[in-house]
């Protein structure tokens, strides 16, 4: 076993959607290693893959061909209820559209994945993470209740408060305005560097 993997890696990965006669593409032989600790960009034009790409990576699609490595642990070789809870416990992801419940507050929301999982809750955690977003007056408040950019913060709260091995941020700022997109990003990058959380 690898005594100091990358915090995620794919070998080979190719993804097809579609039918055997009209096959699409999205990924199509990719082979990266993204290092515990950093601060990733993919990029490219629309419909190059990077979501197909990021999905795969974090256990939320399967690949056609190919590997998928979160630490030591090959999901793409995994059954679905093994991957499941390798995304539970060593995963975070970032949607565009926040995917925020709408009947839960934003602590209830940020608190979900754990509470599901039943794991305990860290106060200290919970407090540090909602206090560095500027959370900690709205924590009562429904996502209809907030604007776009205190959602997008719960959601980033939701993602790291399990402390996960990699954070996956499909294009977060792409429903924000221009600012407000920025001062997400630097947070994200911020936190990478100060925190060691792999970011991508
Ligand atoms: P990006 O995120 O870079 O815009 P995507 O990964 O979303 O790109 O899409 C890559 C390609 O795969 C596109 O041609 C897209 O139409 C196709 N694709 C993505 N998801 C599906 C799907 N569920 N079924 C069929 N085709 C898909
Ligand atoms: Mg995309």
């Amino acid at each position: 076993m690898n005594q100091n993997p990358p915090a995620c890696s794919v070998q080979n990965l190719t993804r097809i959607f579609g039918s055997a006669d009209q096959p699409v593409v999205a990924v199509d032989d990719v082979t990266v290693a993204i290092g515990k600790g950093s601060f990733t960009a993919v990029m490219g034009p629309s419909g190059s893959g990077k979501s197909t790409l990021m999905h795969c990576m974090a256990g939320l699609d399967r690949p056609t061909r190919g590997e998928v490595f979160i630490g030591n642990e090959n999901i793409a070789r995994l059954p679905e209820k093994a991957v499941t809870r390798v995304r539970r416990d060593s995963v975070g992801f970032v949607f565009q559209s926040f995917n925020l419940l709408p009947t839960l507050t934003a602590e209830q929301n940020i608190l979900l994945p754990l509470e599901l999982a039943g794991r305990r809750v860290d106060r200290a955690v919970f407090n540090e993470l909602t206090t560095s977003l500027g959370l900690t007056d709205r924590l009562r408040h429904r996502p209809s209740q907030l604007s776009g950019g205190q959602q997008q913060r719960v959601a980033v709260a939701r993602a790291m408060m399990s402390d996960p091995e990699v954070v996956f941020a499909d294009e977060p700022t792409g429903a924000l305005d221009q600012r407000t997109g920025t001062a997400l990003l630097e947070y994200l990058q911020r936190r990478s560097r100060q925190h060691g959380q792999t970011i991508i």
